[in-house]
């Protein structure tokens, strides 16, 4: 049994410094030191979060009004994906928060009996039609719906956050680890010294120090120092459905703020992967994650000016990404958090949302004080399944892909993304739960995740007649359904619910639109006014 008092951090990335904030407010009494080197820079990206961030700040007990105006930082509340499907597709959303499907006939599938009867609809009317927070969205606008006026929209949960992650780290670091006792060291570790028993017996510093820990926490980025050079644990890949591992990165000026500070992350595909649009309060981040199998980086950055089209000379900064995650993430008394631990790909926003997730856990397993090797193997099959299930969910944005305009896309469009979607029988499929496939495979749509709303933008749902009839299984009135194959009586009889959607989405879109724009709710932000003057 291992004691887990002395707690050494090597990385202060954001990675890092979440990991000592979560640690020193979950347990004061345990010793915390971050070490970090000053010689090495972060990776520097990493802006856009998702809506599980608001769990982790509120067990730290951080308000928007702490960070916010020290870090860049704006609301999110959907994530965009234009051109995905296919070359000039246009967008569709998959906005944060839970869809709303009170007197819906069929839960999620109403708006797919709408599209089956009016096949004209868009793909982007799915989302406005079941989440109400995507009146904001289109009207670009902030509510924090004390008043409840959008149904079930809960503003702290359903909101996540833009952010510099860089002034992020810094504000952890500065105004809240360091004042609550974290002990900070800027040196780098240059050798790691093992034991068959404990894993890391110490490591030393480049001014000559040896440091040891109970628990040591590698926070080193791709390096991987610990988890990976000195342990050797196994790396598994997520190449096979995972097609990018480069990126070029840049910062844009705005040039018409009011318009272009959206309230959202928006994702482009273009020939060779695609390009994130982050809008912070002073700028927006930008980015062209590709696959350097496809292009070369030259070749990508002139791609990715062309895209941005931007008259002004922009700083440019290339990043190679390693994606995939280590067998066990926590072996022996090294447990990795951060990029450390694995990396799928930036898409969906992934990265920050893994180290908070993984802290969350750590938090649960030393709760117990000592750890046992249950206590790691549980927590490694925890982390493993929400890397893998997330994994899953981000290949299908490229798997749903008919993009087949540049040869990249036709290899994406060619791979097979799951031997388990081939090889799975019904009851492995329904029992087992890592199965995103499994669930594209059925059309088999829970709330939950956002797989129906890319399903949907991706147009995967069911258009014939045979399975869409199938899924009236689902319906809370199925008795009353009409049967068989007249389409006239399902018209009929699905034509309240299809106005129930319609009239809806215009309600809530009535509802906020005297609601303030996100540009005077972050102006007074910045200008560190209370949210609650603006809303
Ligand atoms: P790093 O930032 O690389 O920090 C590593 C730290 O380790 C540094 O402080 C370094 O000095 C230290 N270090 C290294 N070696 C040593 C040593 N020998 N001794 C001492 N210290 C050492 N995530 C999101 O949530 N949203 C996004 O939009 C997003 N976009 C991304 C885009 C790209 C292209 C990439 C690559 C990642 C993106 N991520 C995103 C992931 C996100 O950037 C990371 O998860 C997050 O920044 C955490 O990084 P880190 O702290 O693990 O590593």
């Amino acid at each position: 049994m291992n004691p887990t008092n002395d707690i050494k951090i090597i990385g202060g990335g954001s990675a890092g410094w979440m990991a000592a904030a979560t640690l020193v407010s979950q347990f004061p009494n345990k010793e915390i030191t971050l070490i970090e080197s000053p010689n090495i820079s972060t990776v520097g990206v990493g802006e856009s979060t998702i809506g599980q961030i608001n769990n982790w700040l509120a067990l730290l007990g951080i308000q928007d009004a702490d960070f916010m105006p020290h870090c860049d930082a704006s609301y999110k509340l959907s994530i965009g994906f234009e051109n995905f499907y296919r070359k000039d597709s246009g967008q569709f959303h998959y906005p944060f928060g839970r869809p709303y499907t009170e007197n819906n006939k069929s839960e999620l599938n109403d708006w797919y009996f709408k599209k089956f009867l009016h096949p004209d609809t868009p793909v982007s009317d799915y989302a406005e039609c079941l989440f109400p927070q995507m009146a904001l969205v289109t009207q670009n606008k902030v509510h924090k719906n004390l008043d409840g006026r959008l149904p079930d929209f809960n503003f702290h949960q359903d909101v996540a956050y833009h952010f510099d992650a860089t002034k992020f780290a810094l504000w952890l670091r500065d105004h809240y680890c360091l004042p609550k006792g974290v002990r900070h060291v800027l040196a780098e570790v240059k050798d790691v010294k093992l034991n068959d028993d404990v894993g890391v017996e110490y490591v030393t510093l480049d001014n000559g120090g040896k440091v040891t820990a109970d628990l040591f926490l590698d926070c080193t980025g791709f390096k991987a120092l610990l988890i990976d050079k000195a342990l050797k644990e196994p790396f598994e890949s997520f190449e096979d459905v995972l097609p990018n591992n480069s990126a070029w990165a840049t910062a844009i000026p705005y040039r018409d703020k009011e318009k272009e500070l959206v309230g959202y992350t928006n994702c482009t595909a273009i020939d060779n992967g695609w390009v994130w649009n982050i809008p912070l309060w002073s700028r927006i981040g930008s980015g062209y994650v590709y696959s350097d199998k496809h292009v070369s980086d030259d070749d990508a950055l002139l791609e990715f000016k062309k895209h941005i089209d931007h008259g002004e000379e922009l700083d440019y900064r290339n990043i190679k990404m390693r994606t995939g995650t280590h067998r066990r993430t926590w072996v022996k008394n090294v447990c990795a958090i951060g990029l450390s631990s694995g990396f799928i790909e930036p898409l969906e926003s992934n990265g920050l949302y893994t180290a908070h997730e993984f802290l969350l856990r750590l938090v649960r397993t030393l709760q117990r004080d000592h750890v046992s090797q249950w206590d790691r193997d549980v927590y490694n099959s925890a982390t493993k399944t929400l890397l893998t299930e997330f994994k899953e969910f981000v290949a299908m944005h490229f798997a749903l892909s008919h993009r087949d305009d540049t040869e990249y896309w036709r290899d994406v469009m060619n791979r097979q993304y799951s031997d388990n979607l081939v090889d799975m029988q019904p009851s492995f499929v329904h029992g087992y739960v890592s199965a995103v496939f499994g669930k594209m495979r059925d059309y088999r749509f829970d709330s939950d995740g956002g797989l129906h709303c890319i399903a949907t933008g991706m147009n995967w749902f069911p258009t014939d007649f045979p399975t869409i009839q199938s899924l009236n299984y689902n319906s809370r009135e199925k008795c009353q359904l009409p049967l068989g194959n007249d389409v006239a009586s399902w018209e009929m009889y699905w034509k309240s619910a299809i106005d129930n959607l319609n009239n809806r989405k215009q309600d809530w879109k009535d509802s906020v639109k005297d609601a303030p724009s996100l540009f005077d709710v972050l102006r007074g932000i910045h200008m560190n006014k209370q949210i609650e003057e603006q809303t």
